[in-house]
């Protein structure tokens, strides 16, 4: 479950320019891809338009068979996490933000993705700057606890894909490595597209794609593209 086929997938946010020129590529299910290229190659597009922020002008978006375009919002919305690069919390404790993925989540669910994600010492706390009615100040998450939570509330979820925006801001080696490792037990078993900037995750990726100015320019594995340098 989890397949992911882009068949010629053409896009442009408005008429002046076309922003994916013909994208085809499959995924099978349980596999992960990554995508590189430049910053504004159009790689966060095409995750938004596997989530179908916005519809494809050409082509089409295929999961399990079947157009995204024939899904309803709802089951996209089961069948794709998505952890992005900022994270926005709700105001709440740690652990609604995490049960926010799913909200007939048990407590001990919840605890153990907030383990997972190395979090769970935070997790009855309120994130800084929301108001409490006891006027207590919350605390002071940092970029990669932010993205934790993101990480422990997908990993509850289990949805079959999942959408890793990586961050390109500058986090520290130990974080780093923590947010790895906790991303590495959300991607197992699961179908995920990874919008790469670490080279970690395009080693171990089933297929890289490189992307230019809308269009794949290379596409293999990590020794594939090695080999043809
Ligand atoms: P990448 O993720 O590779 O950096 P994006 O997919 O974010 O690239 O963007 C691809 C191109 O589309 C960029 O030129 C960007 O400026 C443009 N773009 C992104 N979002 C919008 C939008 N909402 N409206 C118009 N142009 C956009
Ligand atoms: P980043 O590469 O840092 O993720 P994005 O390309 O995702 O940045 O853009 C951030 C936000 O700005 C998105 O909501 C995107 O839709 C919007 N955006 C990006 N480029 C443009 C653009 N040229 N015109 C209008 N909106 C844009």
């Amino acid at each position: 479950e989890g397949a992911i086929r882009f068949e010629d997938v053409r896009f442009h946010y408005d008429a002046e320019r076309e922003i994916l020129k013909g994208i085809s590529f499959d995924v099978p299910a349980g596999h992960t891809i990554a995508i590189v290229g430049p910053s504004g190659a159009g790689k966060s597009t095409i995750s938004r338009l596997l989530f179908r922020f916005y519809d494809v002008s050409g082509g089409r978006i295929l999961i399990d068979g079947q157009d995204v375009r024939d899904v309803t919002q709802e089951s996209l919305r089961h069948a794709i996490g998505m952890v992005p690069q900022d994270t926005v919390l709700f105001n709440d404790t740690i652990a609604y933000n995490i049960r926010y993925g799913r909200p007939d989540a048990t407590e001990e669910e919840v605890r153990a993705a907030a383990s997972m994600a190395q979090i769970d010492r935070f997790i009855e706390t309120l994130p800084q700057g929301f108001a409490t009615e006891v006027g207590e100040r919350g605390l002071k998450l940092s970029g990669g606890e932010k993205q934790r939570v993101a990480i422990a509330r997908t990993i509850l979820k289990a949805p079959p894909i999942l959408i890793l925006d990586e961050a390109t801001s500058a986090l520290d080696t130990h974080t780093e490595r923590e947010i790895q490792a906790a991303l590495d037990q959300v991607s197992r078993n699961r179908t995920t597209l990874v919008i790469a900037h670490r080279l970690s995750t395009v080693v171990n990726a089933d297929l890289i794609l490189v992307l230019e100015a809308g269009r794949i320019v290379e596409r293999g594995t990590h020794g594939d593209l090695l080999a043809s340098k």
